[in-house]
């Protein structure tokens, strides 16, 4: 018996994990998980994409219940109103929360930007780049004297094109 269960414990561990983590799409699980667009690493983001969702809605419920007790004074059951800007100040950090998440601690890739300004995205990851160069006492290799080079060997890098 034990013998056989050694034999297809790994597989079934390995398929769990290919389909936990190849896939970049929204979810509807608590959490999050893909490879690094850049530098292929697994990540796992503990947040769900978007905010909403039972434990969301009665978290701010609660909030929103108890600021209409306390105000009950003034504005009788009408204070439930204050529902709506308690969740646009949770989206608001939630979502700030989510996107400070997203960028890859091995690489400095942000998803989201790159999706907004490809530039300011590389800049990111040359900023990134820098300063772990920086912390390691080592000279950062210039782009102007990498591009030098590259022109040097008659421009082949694709990257240089700018829509
Ligand atoms: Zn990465």
């Amino acid at each position: 018996m034990g013998h056989w269960k050694k034999a297809f414990e790994p597989k079934k561990v390995n398929v769990q994990e290919i389909l936990g983590k190849s896939l970049w799409k929204e979810r509807s699980t608590q959490s999050w998980a893909f490879y690094c667009p850049h530098c292929r690493s697994p990540r796992k983001i503990p947040y769900r994409p978007q905010p909403g969702g039972w434990k969301h809605f009665s978290q701010i419920g609660l909030t929103a219940g108890f600021v209409t007790l306390l105000t009950w004074k003034w504005f009788d059951w009408k204070g439930i109103v204050v529902f709506l800007p308690i969740w646009a100040v949770f989206e608001f950090f939630y979502r700030s929360q989510v996107r400070a998440a997203l960028s890859c601690p091995n690489c400095g890739f942000d998803p989201i930007l790159y999706m907004v300004d490809t530039q300011k995205a590389r800049d990111e990851i040359e900023k990134y780049w820098r300063k772990k160069f920086e912390e390691k006492g080592i000279p950062f290799p210039e782009p102007n004297e990498q591009a030098a080079l590259a022109s040097t060997s008659k421009k082949k890098s694709s990257s240089e094109i700018v829509p």
